[in-house]
């Protein structure tokens, strides 16, 4: 039994269980002593007699009591094992299928069990400080005292200590506290004694022995931004790039015939003609360039919306009005009434219609225009006919366009517009059929 357990309990099962078995023989003991006392045997052998009865009697007494007390013991042993962690000691009881057996057999059961469980946790707390140290987010936990319990190597980097130096300071000494005020979920512009930047902060709480702790997350933004930053230049230089050379290509090599045709000596008979058809190139040309420097303008001056009110029937009716290229069909939703800025929320609409007008009409097709509320969110679909997305992954790129006289920016201004109203645009083909569906999804209320 385990030894921690008070010994006055253990010495009164174990007398009771002797109790019990010399209580059971006690009565055939009894009256075989009176039998044989009040019999005409010697006194000798009645003496003799009745010491063997009584050794007997207490002998099997004793061995019924040692037959249940050992295997409690063995299993005692076997759970005091566990505890301590070993997992090496197997039970074997005495015969298949009886009742001592399958004690046994479900003790080594346990003892697998536990064994494979244990194996599991020893792996996944390895695994999970591997993980925290390498992971290049800082990760710090606080204790309910709001003292540092744990803390990886990002974030003793982030604080350019060594562990010891921070382990059981409070979160202000260590100058985090400011971060479990405000929005658990927010970036903040800060300088650490590690680095300074941009960061994602992550608060949350767990619990740990049954008391509250907090876990603090910090993640470095500015390499992620960096990132996405030169990638946006390395698209846009490349569109600039193409868009200028298709402009300025042409109009030097007009330019240099140009230059050939007027020098000749005498002039070719049809020169003004020629002239005229080169000059007219390169006005066609400089105007183009004109036209994609004042979409670029317009794309990089978008001012942010003057929010007011928007009569949403009215707005989609004033949109449809100016599309004249294909029909469409306008389900009337609700109505109501949305903070917006009117200006840009029309001229996102104006350009979405646009882009599923002109897909239908090469079909054909029509444009269905459709809005409801979904949530917090006013939704208005417009669904074309049309051929579909080809290339789904370059939309929302500035200046993507497929067609000859497109300018790349309208989706581009649209979602940057729907955005900066807090909501958002999405296109996709349709499931239904070819064609595709632009979702805006605009706040229905003030935020
Ligand atoms: P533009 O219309 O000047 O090309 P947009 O930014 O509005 O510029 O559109 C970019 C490109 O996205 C279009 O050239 C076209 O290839 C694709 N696109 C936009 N809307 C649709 C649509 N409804 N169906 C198919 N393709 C579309």
């Amino acid at each position: 039994m385990n030894s921690r357990e008070p010994a006055e309990p253990r010495i009164a099962f174990e007398t009771r269980i002797t109790l019990f078995a010399l209580a059971a023989g006690a009565p055939a003991v009894a009256a075989t002593l009176s039998l044989l006392w009040t019999s005409s045997q010697t006194a000798r052998w009645q003496w003799t007699l009745s010491a063997a009865i009584l050794i007997c009697w207490i002998g099997f007494a004793l061995a019924a009591r040692n037959r249940l007390i050992r295997p409690l013991q063995t299993l005692s042993n076997l759970l005091s094992a566990l505890h301590e962690g070993d997992f090496s000691i197997r039970l074997r009881g005495s015969k298949r299928g009886d009742a001592l057996d399958d004690v046994f057999r479900e003790a080594n059961t346990l003892s697998d069990t536990l064994h494979a469980q244990r194996l599991g946790a020893v792996e996944a707390t390895a695994l999970l400080r591997t993980v925290m140290a390498e992971i290049d987010v800082a990760v710090f936990t606080f204790d309910d005292e709001a003292r540092l319990r744990l803390v990886n190597r990002a974030g003793e980097q982030l604080l350019a200590s060594a562990p010891e130096a921070l382990l059981g300071r409070t979160a202000a000494e260590i100058g985090l506290a400011e971060f479990f005020e405000g929005s658990p979920h927010r970036t903040s512009e800060r300088a650490f004694p590690g680095g300074s930047g941009r960061w994602g902060i992550r608060v949350s709480t767990f619990r740990e022995d049954g008391r509250p702790h907090r876990l603090l997350v910090i993640e470095d933004l500015t390499r992620a931004l960096r990132e996405e930053e030169l990638q946006a230049w390395k698209r846009l230089v490349r569109v600039l790039g193409h868009e200028l050379n298709n402009s300025l290509a042409p109009i030097r090599s007009i330019a240099g015939s140009l230059a050939k045709l007027v020098e000749r000596d005498p002039l070719a008979e049809d020169w003004r003609d020629d002239t005229l058809r080169g000059l007219n190139v390169i006005e066609s040309r400089s105007e183009s360039l004109t036209r994609f420097l004042e979409s670029y303008a317009r794309l990089a001056k978008l001012p942010p919306p003057r929010i007011g009110t928007v009569e949403v029937a009215q707005w989609i009716r004033h949109a449809t009005l100016l599309e004249n290229r294909a029909p469409i069909d306008v389900a009337a939703g609700p109505e109501l009434k949305i903070p917006g800025d009117g200006d840009q929320l029309e001229q996102l609409l104006i350009n979405l219609l646009a882009n599923a007008a002109e897909a239908s009409a090469e079909s054909g097709g029509r444009v269905e225009l459709s809005w409801h509320i979904h949530g917090p969110w006013l939704e208005v679909s417009v669904r074309d006919e049309g051929p579909g997305i080809a290339n789904p992954a370059n939309l929302f790129v500035p200046f993507f366009t497929t067609k000859p006289r497109g300018s790349g920016i309208g989706l581009v201004l649209c979602r940057q517009i729907a955005e900066g109203h807090g909501g958002g645009l999405t296109l996709e083909n349709r499931v239904d059929r070819a064609g595709a569906e632009a979702v805006l999804r605009i706040p229905a209320a003030r935020r």
